[in-house]
Order: C-alpha cells, then structure tokens, then sequence
C-alpha cells in the first residue's frame, strides 16, 4: 500500500491505494496548526496498516529542491504557523517511508498528465482558480522546477481599457492575475462568487478574459497541448467556454499549431491533486 497528502488551506486529502488508479480508502481533515493537522494525518495512515511510501501534494510556496537543506518544507505563506514547516520530514520520520514532495499543482499536473484529460498528450498544464491562482506544468512527463517551482497566478494580465478602477487584492502586485481574477477577488469587486452571479453579469466575461491572457501566454511561452482549468471557480456555469473564446481573440489566428491546443476541465473531476499525491508516492517504491 501507498499514501497520498493532498495539503490545502481548509483541508488535508489522505488516502491510502495499491496504486494512484486504485484507492481504498480516504480522509479529510480539516486544516488547522501544523501540530495539529499532521498529527492527525499521521494518526490515520498509521490506523491504515502501513504504507511503503507517502506522496505529498502540497500548498506553496514550497521547497522543491532536493539539494536544500529545507527541501519539503513551506517557505513563506501568509497561513498562520505554516511558514517553514517541514512536512515531508515530519511525515518521513513519523511513518518511517520515503516521501515525495511536490506542489499541489505540480501534483494535479501530473495526475491529469498520466491519468486524465491529457492521457495523449505531451505537454500539460494545470491551473487553478480558487482561492489563488495556481499552475503546474508536466513536459513529457516530468512536472518543472526551476530556481523555485512555477506560480503562474501572479502574472500581470493587460488590464482591459474600461476596466481600470478596481486596484485588486493581491498583497504583494494588486492587480495580478490572482488579484483580479480569483475567488477572493471576484467576491471583494462584485460581492458574490462567480457561480452565484447572473450569466448576463459582467464579471463572467471580465474574468475570462484575464484567465484567457494566461493561457495565451503559456501556449506562446510553452506551445503546451493541454491546458486544464480546475478549481472552484473554473466551475462557474460556462466560464470553460468563455475562456476559450477569449484565447482565440487575443491568438487572432496568429500562433501555429493551435488546432492541437485545448483548454479543458479536468479528467480527474475534484481527484487530480489526490491522485497526483498517489503518483508521487508510487515514484518512491
Ligand atoms: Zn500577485
């Protein structure tokens, strides 16, 4: 058996399979301290029977680099108490197995890559939209850490001519894509999620349009084949096919090679990060 870690800012994901494709059991908890919610966590795998290896889809910012000294650790994070936590140690020394470490995105890339909506592809990218904006990108099969693992969320989109007054939530930039464009976002401008206001509402295009300058961007950047949008809100009532029609506008026809290029929601449904904490612990046996 193997387990997985699926790390987010309200809850923990832990499951337990013989393979990412086969779980058999699974357990959400909310997140709390660090003391608290790996505790628990720790708690239930070992209620499971032992596992051989563990795979850990975290938050970021997170330490990929396997040289540090703080690899699998929280860098800097506004959640209270997390800021350079150490969670694959804390789980490699309290289970005793080999861990893997990835971003959450980095995860639900993979996932999608090998298992889901990008199965025929060979470059995939994974964007959340929720309570921040997040991506992760898999090129021929390998999830890509730089000096630090990608963000994506805190691009700086061209803000739309007669859309210049809201100044955006994002701490550290304002108006980034993640200041404009996510949950947070949408509801501090327009006082409602995007699902809850009307199709006709202006907040539906203006925010596809944002998300749209991100994924031109990346198929420009990475001509990448797959471009998976998940999160809560990528599941506002055709926000999927508004993004899409306001990538081929900012495109004009120009970019080759785009008829191989698709924006889609995930194959995994709400399991890509899961199973992507499952992939990663499957790399370690
Ligand atoms: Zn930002």
């Amino acid at each position: 058996m193997i387990g997985g870690v699926e790390t987010g800012g309200t809850k923990f994901v832990l499951a337990v399979g013989t393979s990412p494709e086969n779980i058999h059991a699974r357990h959400v908890i909310p997140t709390r301290s660090p003391q608290e919610t790996l505790a628990e966590a720790v708690q239930w795998f070992t209620g499971q029977g032992g596992i051989k290896a563990l795979g850990i889809a975290s938050f970021g910012p997170a330490d990929l680099n396997r040289t540090s000294l703080t690899w699998g650790h929280i860098t800097n994070t506004p959640k209270a108490g997390w800021s350079g936590c150490d969670i694959a140690g804390y789980f490699a020394r309290h289970l005793a197995v080999p861990c893997g470490f990835d971003t959450d995105v980095n995860g639900a890339a993979l996932a999608e890559y090998h298992l889901g909506a990008g199965k025929n592809c060979a470059s995939l990218a994974y964007i959340t939209v929720g309570t921040g904006i997040g991506g992760g990108l898999v090129l021929n099969g390998q999830a890509v850490h730089g000096a630090a693992h990608p963000e994506m969320g805190h691009i700086v989109p061209r803000r739309a001519a007669d859309d210049t007054a809201f100044q955006g939530i994002c701490p550290h930039h304002g108006d980034c894509l993640e200041g404009l464009a996510s949950g947070p976002a949408i509801i501090a401008r327009w006082g409602a999620s995007l699902s809850d206001l009307p199709l006709g509402h202006e907040a539906h295009n203006r925010v596809a349009a944002y998300l749209a300058q991100l994924c031109h961007s990346l198929y420009a950047i990475s001509a990448v084949e797959m471009i998976i949008l998940g999160g809560g809100v990528s599941k506002a009532p055709g926000l999927l096919a508004r993004v899409r029609e306001q990538a081929a506008l900012l495109n004009r026809g120009y970019l080759p090679g785009t008829a191989r290029h698709h924006i889609a929601a995930p194959g995994l449904g709400e399991d890509s990060g899961i199973t992507g904490a499952m992939m990663l612990a499957a790399n370690q046996v």
